[in-house]
């Protein structure tokens, strides 16, 4: 039995557990994110009081991390978070920092990445080689398994940062990215929800026009990677999506959207089945990083 430690380190809060080889989670602790120094090593010392105390070895760990992150192997800062806005956190060493106190190997990725992959070893996108998750937090993001694999390319998709068809007269909200305004995130995160509005995302009625505005941002999005990725499954997480009603919006929207040019029959039959919640619920993001661990 091979024994695993996870760490979904989120600019909130850094998560860390440890399971077995089938994900069943053994140990698990949660602090708020702060500096960066203090938060690596509370991380690093839960795994190495662990491994004392269970008098065990871990065989490795997987870091799912916010970002934007380095994941070239080849690049001098591989494995830091490199151009992130959280106050402290620019060119953070995550990886470098755990596996030298830790001396196990290390593997790394983004957030959402994991998360995907924990989708697709015990989740919503079991027996799929080609998938999407998708967050909807305080942040947007999305993570591809393409060919069975989590797609990096030149860095790492930045999916909540595409551009949108922006009605600034059904919407003259201008957007709160402090990259770009109004993209994605900055229409539809959670903060951009309550800056517009005034009031916190989860204390808005169902009936809200809020929602008509997120289901037809997400869709907008969703048609744009239907069309670029063409994913076999979509999957949302994230806070947001705790507002289950968005799901039939966002299904109606994106088929609108698409305008009958893509034809598949899980589209024209079985759109539930197509744009869905995370299978792990809310452990999707803690056991995204025991997916990444268990790579090697
Ligand atoms: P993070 O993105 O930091 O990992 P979450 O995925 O929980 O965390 O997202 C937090 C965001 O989701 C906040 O902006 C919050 O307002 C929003 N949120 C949390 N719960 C709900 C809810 N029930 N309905 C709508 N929005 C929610
Ligand atoms: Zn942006």
């Amino acid at each position: 039995m091979g024994y695993y430690g996870g760490v979904e380190a989120g600019g909130t809060k850094f998560v860390c557990i440890v399971t077995d080889e089938k994900a069943k989670i053994l140990a698990e602790t949660r602090f708020p994110t702060t500096l960066p120094e203090e938060t690596l090593q509370k991380t690093v010392d839960f795994f190495t009081a662990w491994q004392k105390d269970q008098r065990l070895s871990l065989q490795a760990i997987g870091i799912a991390c916010f970002g934007p992150v380095d994941l070239n192997p080849e690049s001098a800062t591989f494995g830091y978070i490199t151009s992130t806005p959280k106050p402290g956190w620019e060119n953070t060493a995550v990886t470098p920092v755990i596996a030298n106190a830790l001396n196990l190997p290390v593997f790394f990725d983004t957030d959402v990445n994991g998360a995907a992959l924990g989708e697709g070893r015990w989740g919503a996108a079991q027996d799929l080689s080609d998938f999407l998750y998708l967050t909807i937090g305080t942040g947007v993001g999305g993570g591809a398994v393409c060919n069975g694999k989590p797609l990096h390319g030149l860095v790492h998709p930045e999916m909540g940062h595409i551009r949108l068809p922006h009605d600034w007269q059904a919407d003259p909200f201008p957007g709160n990215c402090p990259f770009h305004g109004d993209c994605f995130e900055g229409m539809a995160a959670g903060p951009a929800i309550k800056r517009r509005w005034g009031v916190s995302a989860n204390t808005l009625p169902p009936d809200h026009p809020a929602w008509d505005l997120e289901a037809r941002y997400i869709a907008s999005a969703l048609a744009n990677f239907i069309l670029t990725l063409s994913p076999q499954r979509i999957i949302l997480g994230g806070g947001v999506m705790a507002q289950a009603h968005l799901f039939p919006q966002i299904r109606k929207y994106t088929l609108a959207y698409l305008s009958n040019y893509v034809r598949s029959e899980v589209l024209m039959n079985a759109i539930d089945s197509f744009i869905v919640p995370p299978g792990l619920g809310n452990q999707a993001g803690s056991l995204g990083s025991i997916a990444l661990a268990l790579q090697g």
